[in-house]
């Protein structure tokens, strides 16, 4: 068989640029990472020839006796990671693990209260334009102006107002942590279900750098290519209680099987067909990584960049939404420095700088435009970047937004960012 580079030089050119691209770029964006090659060779396998509709020992294809033992170290692996009861590894994407937990824990038309998607939200947790704010009747809490920060109590209200079938916790731009037994108070309260979709910020729950919603959220999803470090890919999850919950769960969704039921047949056959077998493998390696000491000093390394960054453009006179971070990303406010999320995400690609434009809580422009940037550290942080070049970050990118308009000063940032890059190699493969 012929190699990738002998049979298509097209996409094998396209792929060699994009892998300079990750190589030479400061990536910053917060719902990326770079996967280990171990990692890539598992999703780059032979395994992407096997369908495996069903569960292992339950297929409905023959020869699955090897993928059967693949998704059952993924299974285990993911349990021990976040000592969870039972996982479903299946989830194609953080998208699709949500579409799973909607089907099984409510029936169209019903409420979900959700964390607002300008406020940080996901599109997934209500929006008008996504299955779920199509299908189910979605409302929102958010932070409050002044702080930035959710109040219970706020919450504790709208719930009781709108008596939704489940409350969701979690977002993509939220740089704050969550108080898991509040919200589960409140859901008790008015008898809703409790969700956290904690795809963000996985990595850092693993390792108990961030609170863990597992002892207090009925179900719990993740994307797995985030501060997780995986292959890209989505996961459900029980903790320890849901035997106690999925009672409720069953009952709302209208069905009586146990809760691991409820869930597995909400991915398959409710939302997908064959699972991802070489994703699967890929996900189980990246677990097995997880597990190693060396990942809980990475998610600790991820954090005190993330704060070593925010404190530094806070000195430059930026203002930061929430004023700081307690995880993996900063969110800034750039309408004192007279300019918006759309030129700012513009200037810095030019300078080899990735971050994305994003809307700020009670944002004045649309979300084409918005007011801020979102910036996170969990990929230079696998680079092996520390405090001291996170504080250059923040400079370099002040340097960009001082002068947007200014393309001969971003080219000479752009050469400070290869020599940072240069210091830190990243991959020296195109496939692995
Ligand atoms: N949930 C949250 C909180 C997210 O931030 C994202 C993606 O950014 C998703 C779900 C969706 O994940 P995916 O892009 O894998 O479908």
């Amino acid at each position: 068989m012929k190699s990738l580079q002998e049979q298509d030089t097209e996409i094998f050119e396209l792929l060699e640029k994009e892998t300079d691209r990750q190589n030479y770029n400061l990536e910053l964006i917060a719902s990326e990472n770079f996967a280990s090659k171990a990692v890539i060779s598992a999703m780059g396998s032979v395994l992407t020839n096997k369908y495996a509709e069903g569960y292992p020992g339950k297929r409905y294809y023959g020869g699955c006796e090897v993928v059967d033992i693949v998704e059952d170290h993924a299974r285990d692996r993911a349990k021990k990671l976040f000592g969870a009861d039972w996982v479903n590894v299946q989830p194609h994407s953080g998208a699709t693990a949500n579409a799973a937990v909607y089907l099984a824990c409510m029936k169209p038309g019903e409420t979900l209260l959700g964390f607002d998607l300008s406020h940080g939200g996901h599109l997934t947790h209500g929006s008008p334009v996504n299955f779920s704010g199509i299908n189910y009747n979605a409302e929102f809490y958010g932070v409050e102006k002044d702080t930035d920060r959710l109040d219970m109590n706020k919450i504790r209200e709208r719930a009781k107002e709108v008596k939704p079938t489940m409350i969701s916790i979690g977002a993509s731009a939220y740089p704050r942590d969550y108080d898991y037994e509040a919200f589960r108070n409140i859901a008790d309260e008015v008898g809703a279900l409790l969700w956290m979709d904690m795809a963000h910020t996985a990595g850092l729950i693993a390792t108990k750098n961030l609170n863990d919603p597992l002892p207090h959220a009925h179900v719990v999803t993740t994307t797995t290519h985030k501060t997780l470090r995986g292959p890209r890919g989505g996961m459900i999850l029980v903790g320890k209680d849901g035997e106690n919950t999925i009672g409720v769960t069953a009952a709302k969704s209208g069905r009586t099987k146990n809760w691991g039921e409820v869930f597995d047949s909400a991915v398959f056959p409710g939302t997908q067909g064959g699972p991802l077998m070489h994703v699967i493998a890929a996900k189980a390696v990246s677990f097995g990584e997880a597990l190693q000491e060396d990942f809980k000093t990475y998610q600790t390394q991820t954090q005190k960049n993330a704060k070593a960054m925010a404190d530094k453009f806070i000195e430059l006179g930026y203002d930061l939404v929430s004023n700081g971070t307690d995880n993996h990303l900063i969110l800034i406010d750039l309408r004192n420095k007279g300019l918006n999320g759309k030129i700012a995400e513009e200037a810095l690609g030019e300078a080899a700088i990735t971050v994305n434009k994003n809307m700020v809580p009670f944002d004045t422009e649309s979300p084409f435009v918005t007011s801020g940037i979102r910036i996170g550290s969990p990929a230079m942080t696998t680079r092996g970047l520390k405090e001291a070049e996170f504080e250059q970050i923040a400079v370099l990118i002040d340097k960009v937004l001082q002068k947007p308009g200014d393309t001969e000063n971003h080219k000479k940032v752009e050469q400070e960012v290869r020599d940072l890059c240069d210091r830190f190699p990243l991959y020296d493969f195109v496939t692995a």
